[in-house]
């Protein structure tokens, strides 16, 4: 390929929607993925409503249906005493309320097939390692291919976009300050993953979530008959179980009879996937010229399952402000600061509320508390307002 004009750093859904949006209005565009698709990755596997329409929007709705993704159109929250309130998704302008559950192998993979169908050269096994610079702006990034040791290439482009995920290298590279997304602290988190066979048909439609002491778990189906249980756990509740994700699992989370009862006593049907330490809050949307997409941005609280929605609606929402940018050969010190707003309006209040209430059910009082209150017979009208506010309902 010829220098591309747009230079996107990474293959999630951000990556991809955004590289597959922009080679549709003809922008010559490289994307850089560090893995080979189809891969796992530990997630709940929610794609909610919003998400869901902008698969539509994509063109890629009707393949990851006809690939088997599960609907869900109610959500269930239960204690770590099995008490439990539950409710229809909230019915959100234009996006409706129904839901999918799907695989990242399956999502991811039809996203980044779909980019490249759409003209978006893709390099996969390609890891950006670190940026390059023109008069104080990035440029283009280094790359390295696998397996080909001491192989670097510098790849230059008239924009750059970060969507390489919650440890972005761009970010950890421009933004020093905000910290370093890999090292754990005591506040940091834990994420794991394991398939499950379903013996629900389905879980009635529902995505369930169950709190437990030290984190919380996501149980949902997904295609192949299969429940996707997606867990974040404190790293002193991990600790406590010797760092395992299956003892932490069998003694904190099977305790829950009603989560017991979902798996009916059967093993996974994976192995469990691990990653972390995690961290969710609001970073920075732009820096020394390049974009911030997806998690890379900020990241939300898995408590919303909102993370992919937002990363697919971001790139929808980012794709005007890198159309300009590249008309004007680059992006401005005043588009940056547009952005940056635009990104922030939609996403920085669900991020900040999305992680209000996963403190308030990490924590055994507050959480009983809350429960027993969304218990009351009025109390049960507060679950889809809790569940929409958490969604940006921007479609
Ligand atoms: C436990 C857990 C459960 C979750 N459950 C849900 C859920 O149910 N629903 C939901 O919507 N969200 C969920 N999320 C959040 C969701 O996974 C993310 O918000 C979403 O994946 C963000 O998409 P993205 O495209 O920004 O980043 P990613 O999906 O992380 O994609 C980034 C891509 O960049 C690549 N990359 C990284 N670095 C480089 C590099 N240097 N060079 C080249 N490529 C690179 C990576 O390989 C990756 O493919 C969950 C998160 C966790 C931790």
């Amino acid at each position: 390929m010829t220098r591309p004009e747009l230079l996107v750093i990474g293959g999630g859904p951000a990556g991809a929607a955004l590289a597959a949006l922009a080679a549709d209005r003809g922008v010559r565009t490289l994307l850089l993925e560090k893995d080979r698709f189809p891969r796992d990755k530990v997630c709940g596997e929610f794609v909610s409503a919003e998400g869901c329409a902008v698969l539509e929007r994509l063109g890629v709705f009707d393949t990851i249906v006809a690939a088997g993704a599960m609907p869900m159109d109610a959500c269930l929250l239960a204690d770590a005493q099995g008490r439990s309130v539950a409710c229809a998704l909230p019915d959100l302008p234009g996006a409706g309320k129904t839901a999918l559950g799907v695989t990242r192998a399956v999502l991811d993979e039809t996203l980044l097939r779909h980019a490249a169908s759409r003209g978006v050269a893709v390099r996969e096994r390609a890891t950006a390692t670190a940026p390059l610079f023109e008069s104080g702006r990035v440029a283009g990034v280094v790359v390295r291919a696998a397996g080909a040791a001491g192989t670097d290439e510098s790849v230059r482009a008239t924009l750059v976009v970060a969507a390489d995920g919650r440890r972005s290298m761009l970010q950890r590279a421009l933004l020093p300050g905000l910290g370093d997304p890999r090292r754990t602290t005591a506040r940091s988190w834990f994420g794991f993953k394991a398939h499950f066979p379903d013996r629900t048909g389905g879980l009635a439609r529902r995505i369930e979530l169950f709190v437990f002491p030290g984190g919380y778990a996501g149980l949902g189906p997904v295609e192949g008959g299969r429940l996707d249980l997606a867990l974040i756990a404190r790293v002193d509740a991990l600790n406590a179980c010797g760092g395992s994700p299956h003892r932490l699992f069998e003694e904190r989370m099977l305790a829950n009879p009603m989560l017991a009862s979902r798996l009916c006593g059967e093993p996974p049907c994976s192995s469990w996937k691990t990653i972390g330490p995690l961290r969710f809050n609001v970073r920075r949307a732009a820096s020394h010229g390049a974009f911030f997409l997806g998690d890379a941005a900020g990241t939300i609280d898995p408590f919303s399952g909102e993370g992919m929605s937002n990363a697919l609606r971001g790139a929808e929402l980012a794709l005007p402000f890198v159309l300009d940018a590249l008309s004007q050969g680059g992006l401005t010190e005043a588009g940056e600061r547009a952005w940056s707003r635009s990104w922030r309006r939609a996403f920085a209040p669900v991020t900040r509320r999305a992680r209000l209430f996963g403190r308030i059910f990490e924590h055994p009082q507050p959480a009983a508390l809350a429960m027993s209150l969304l218990r009351l017979p009025h109390g049960a009208r507060m679950l889809p307002s809790l569940v929409a506010a958490t969604r940006t309902g921007v479609v």
